[in-house]
């Protein structure tokens, strides 16, 4: 069983605080997959930072996706639906204290596909938590960005060689859905 995960697309960095134009471009394959997955009944779980005052990480970001924020609730264009799980993290990794370990053995999954921000942040190091228990991991990489090209590419690069990741396009994941 695979699962959806959709790391930090949020108001603040997609539009606010720590914004950047690069993610445009993956939120439409984002809602693609989606809501591909919803109809195929593949669990969709949102990884959504949600920062408290004292956390360490504001130290080196500033404030952001402060818990409770408009900065911290997801872009409008992909706004979860009711059968989605929604998650908040404290820091990068969507595996730490998050309770998304045990989701996913709950739902069955051995398969993650990996998308959202940024590809050499959060979505690596939650590839790393994932790598340590075991899963498979998907990134389809028009789904995830980085704040530059070089972070984009390298990012990408050390997911594959250090995770195993297959890095793929959305439309290759969309059409193992539909003909699953
Ligand atoms: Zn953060």
């Amino acid at each position: 069983m695979e699962a959806l995960i959709v790391i930090d697309m949020l108001n603040d960095f997609v539009t606010g605080k720590l914004k950047t134009e690069r993610a445009q471009r993956i939120i439409p394959h984002i809602k693609q997959l989606t809501q591909t997955a919803r109809n195929k009944e593949i669990p969709v779980i949102y990884s959504n930072d949600a920062h408290l005052p004292v956390d360490f990480e504001l130290k080196k970001w500033g404030d952001h996706a402060m818990k409770g924020t408009k900065g911290a609730e997801v872009i409008p264009e992909l706004k979860p639906a009711k059968s989605d799980y929604l998650l908040e993290k404290r820091t990068y990794s969507g595996f730490f204290e998050t309770g998304l370990d045990l989701l996913l053995r709950k739902l069955k999954v051995d398969t993650i596909v990996l998308t959202g921000l940024h590809a050499n942040i959060c979505l690596r190091h939650t590839a790393a938590d994932g790598f340590f228990r075991g899963y498979k991991i998907i990134v389809p990489k028009d789904a995830t960005e980085a704040l530059s090209q070089q972070e984009y590419q390298q990012g990408l690069e050390y997911l594959r060689k250090v995770y195993d990741a297959r890095i793929i396009e959305t439309n290759e994941i969309i059409k193992r859905w539909t003909h699953a």
